[in-house]
């Protein structure tokens, strides 16, 4: 549309977990259903490179991009919500932009100058802030500070922003998302939070444009004036965001609290069409009013962290909505289950999972679960690591190979039925370094997998060192466990089947990564809909 990119950013004031990225992601959909094209990236001022290295307890799931970048949590929503994929260049972390200008001013690209946080660091900032508006030619870039302003390590982002302004414009906008606490014994909301923190982002040279409350009661129109007078901001830009039974009912909010038209106002672009979320409201009608209500397992050692199955569990909302089901997906601690409880545990769900990870807490307890289903004929989908026990589990208890194991965790072991890649054996480091991203998988017919995708070539997104070990191929599909996808290239099993069972599948790769509100995923629709037909 536009030649001009213009660029939006998200800033966060007075506490962490608002939901600043459900913000933006909702903010990106109703632009995109005007029909702009709409770009969304996040900015995380921690040291790392990138999450992948991170324990799920600190960040929650690590999203892995087609070009296969291990990202934040946020973006699964970026993709989920807007249904386009993202790549590396949409998250950036402190330590890429530190990296970046350490190897330059090491290259000698600096010519002798000092290198210095502003502007050095701010202009790495800048540059890489304007980077995918270019490259896809995007109308609107939305950009999430990650943090909370008046952090110490969010003021180079802030600066940043506050240069941006002055050179943009109005062709440059600053949401600023607050929290106005309710609290109970003065029966009041209060604005107080939201004034410190506009003072902290003015001491930095930044005044928002947009302030958008957080809150548990609606606002007011005094409340509303209040924080526009001590923010310098119009009434109009005051948004409320109500805590939302769904985070799919908060681009429905934003409409009805018109942030997208602010914006637009704003940022003086012209309104060409109202937006057309008619697809979105079908999919909420059909999410709000299932005919049935469906408990699954899913067997997992983060079980007191829903985060860390972030996108598992947001593929089932996408599947069971699709399949006019609630899927209740209940979290089972692998590390608790064992041969004598786990009827206890999991008879009474009617699908199992057995969730991806990385080492052996709770491996043997997966294992247990995997028998569990496979024996008793519950709908079974592994998933990654759980994939790699349902192979464990078939090799020791069906073909006998008692000692069977991964070598990631037994690395003597006389079995080894999944093992380390060739080409992993020589890496040392830990970042990035795994098989990440999509590669091509060839879908035999005639299986649940084919049943699923209805088509033969497919690409999934990947992340682990580990593999099936081909040289046990042979005895496996003898047996009864056979290979449904296989990477011709490289010659690798990506899906097992049961023969012999409802549905026990399991897939090497990560399938929730792909999952959005307009395109369930094939392996979890067809899941869903085994689970329905054998419950
Ligand atoms: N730890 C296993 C591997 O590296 C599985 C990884 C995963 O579940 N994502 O192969």
């Amino acid at each position: 549309m536009s030649a001009k990119t213009k660029f939006i950013f998200v800033t966060g004031g007075v506490t962490s977990s608002l939901g600043k990225g459900i913000i933006s992601a909702s903010l990106a959909k109703l632009l995109q259903a005007r029909g702009f094209k709409v770009g969304i990236q996040k900015f995380d001022p921690y040291i790392n490179i990138d999450p992948g290295t991170l324990n799920p307890y600190e960040h929650g799931e690590c999203f892995v991009t087609e070009d296969g970048a291990e990202t934040d949590l946020d973006l699964g929503h970026y993709e989920r919500f807007l249904n386009e994929p993202t790549s590396q260049a949409n998250n950036v972390t402190t330590g890429r932009i530190y990296q970046t200008v350490i190897d330059k001013e090491r290259r000698g690209d600096y010519l002798g100058s000092t290198v210095q946080v502003i502007p050095h660091i701010t202009d790495e900032i800048k540059y890489r802030i304007k980077l995918i508006g270019k490259k896809h030619n995007y109308d609107f870039v939305i950009t999430e500070i990650g943090g909370t302003v008046g952090d110490i390590e969010s003021l180079p982002y802030i600066e940043s922003v506050r240069q941006l302004k002055w050179e943009m414009g109005s062709d440059c906008l600053v949401v600023h998302l607050t929290l106005v606490p309710y609290l109970a014994a003065a029966g009041e909301l209060k604005t107080k939070p939201t004034q410190h923190s506009v003072k902290m982002l003015l001491e930095q040279g930044v005044q928002p444009d947009i302030i958008v409350c957080r809150t548990e009661h609606h606002l007011n129109d005094n409340i509303r004036d209040k924080i526009a007078r001590f923010c310098n901001v119009l009434p109009s830009s005051v948004v409320e965001s109500i805590d939302a039974k769904s985070i799919y009912d908060v681009p429905i909010l934003m409409r009805n609290e018109m942030l997208d038209s602010e914006v637009l106002k704003l940022t003086q672009t012209p309104v060409t069409k109202e937006a057309n979320i008619e697809e979105w409201e079908e999919f909420l009608f059909k999410l709000k009013n299932p005919i049935e209500t469906i408990q699954i397992a899913l067997v997992g050692k983060y079980v007191e962290l829903q985060d860390a199955y972030k996108s598992i569990l947001e593929s089932f909302v996408h599947a069971g909505a699709q399949n006019q089901a609630k899927i209740v997906v209940n979290m089972v601690h692998s590390e608790q289950i064992n041969d004598q409880n786990v009827a206890d545990m999991l008879g009474k769900y009617k699908g199992i999972l057995v969730a991806p990870g990385f080492g052996e807490r709770g491996i043997e307890g997966k294992i247990v679960a995997v028998r569990f289903a496979r024996e008793n004929k519950i709908p079974f989908l592994g998933i990654c690591l759980g994939m790699q026990c349902a192979v464990i589990e078939f090799a020791r208890n069906v073909l006998n190979l008692k000692d069977a194991h991964s070598t990631e965790f037994r690395p003597n072991t006389p079995f080894p039925v999944i093992d380390i890649m060739e080409n992993q054996k020589k890496i040392s480091g830990l970042g990035g370094t795994m098989r990440l991203g999509a590669y091509p998988c060839e879908i035999l017919k005639d299986t649940l997998a084919y049943d699923a995708y209805g088509k033969e070539q497919i690409t999934e997104r990947h992340r682990h060192r580990y593999e099936f070990n081909n040289d046990y191929l042979s005895r496996f599909t003898e047996a009864g466990m056979v290979p449904t996808g296989i990477n011709t290239k490289d010659d690798l099993i990506e899906i097992v089947e049961v023969k012999d069972h409802p549905y026990f599948v399991g897939v090497q790769f990560h399938p929730e990564y792909k999952s959005t509100v307009a395109t369930p995923h094939p392996v979890f629709m067809s899941f869903v809909r085994a689970i329905k037909k054998y419950q």
